[in-house]
């Protein structure tokens, strides 16, 4: 088995979104209107896990249509006034997947930690892979409220019928639940709810190392450590109960925290580079 980072371009975000300010919906209104932009651009990572049992693909990146006017909704604050994407076509996931010679028929499961546009914004490469969600958070992206909300769901191909992610496996060391993606048990996901209130994690168990691949749990392993929420998370506090739980299984079992948008995540990887708790 091996893990691969996939870097699909970069995104700019205000410092208030990667590190939270104020209180209720205050934190949002400082997101939109902070002057601070983090400096440089944070990387949009999406993995690939290449198992026996078949590939596996967690997130989808970010596409390279996100740089096109007109793509994302004008009316909807979010994108007009605190995000800024630089995405190639080069950078989109099919066509890297593609330079390291994998088919995307080979590609049995997408696993998506939440849908978000940079983690499900190229679904369309995947349309022989079966492509598992959490149900609810599939549900938060329908309608008008989706739309306020920021997700893009007339975005998605036509083909698109999300599968759910069953939590069945029991509990997981901190983790009250978790889903065998893999018949061996050595990928699993888990709720990691805070950052959405569905958002999910994938474990990959590798020569007794767990590599945590986060999504959005914080925007860096820093944040983690000091426990301190994003900016755009619909419940704080909850995403706070999240990062404790992770630190209590990082505390128990060896684990490479990687979040999506972390500078060092792919150096981590690389290193096997463990979180250490005190
Ligand atoms: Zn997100």
């Amino acid at each position: 088995m091996k893990i691969r980072a996939i870097q699909t371009g970069t995104v700019e975000v205000k410092k208030n979104q990667v590190i939270g300010k104020g209180s209720g919906v205050g934190r949002l209104v400082n997101v939109l209107f902070g002057r601070e932009w983090v400096e440089p651009p944070v990387p949009i990572y999406a993995w690939v896990i290449e198992h026996a049992e078949g590939i596996i693909v967690v997130d989808t990146g970010e596409t390279a249509r996100a740089s096109e006017s007109g793509y994302f909704p004008r009316w909807q604050p979010y994108y007009k006034l605190a995000v800024r994407f630089h995405v190639k076509p080069e950078d989109e996931i099919g066509a890297q997947l593609k330079q390291m010679g994998i088919n995307s028929k080979d590609v049995t499961k997408v696993i998506l930690t939440h849908m978000h546009t940079d983690h499900a914004g190229r679904l369309h490469d995947f349309p022989h892979s079966t492509i598992h969600v959490n149900m609810p958070e599939y549900k938060r992206t329908r309608g008008f409220q989706g739309q306020i909300d920021g997700y893009l769901s007339h975005r998605y191909p036509n083909w698109f019928i999300p599968q759910p992610i069953q939590f069945d496996g029991g509990t997981f060391g901190s983790f009250e639940s978790s889903w065998n993606v893999t018949s061996k048990g050595d990928v699993k996901v888990v709720p990691t709810s805070g950052h959405t209130p569905a958002h999910v994690s994938v474990i990959v168990n590798l020569e007794d190392i767990n590599y945590f691949l986060a999504g959005d749990t914080t925007y860096s392993e820093e944040n983690l450590h000091r426990k301190i929420p994003d900016g755009v998370s619909p419940d704080p506090n909850q995403a706070i109960e999240t990062m404790q739980n992770i630190l209590s299984f990082a505390k128990e079992h060896p684990t490479v925290y990687l979040p999506s948008h972390d500078p060092n995540s792919a150096l981590r990887l690389k290193a096997k580079q463990t979180l250490s708790v005190s």
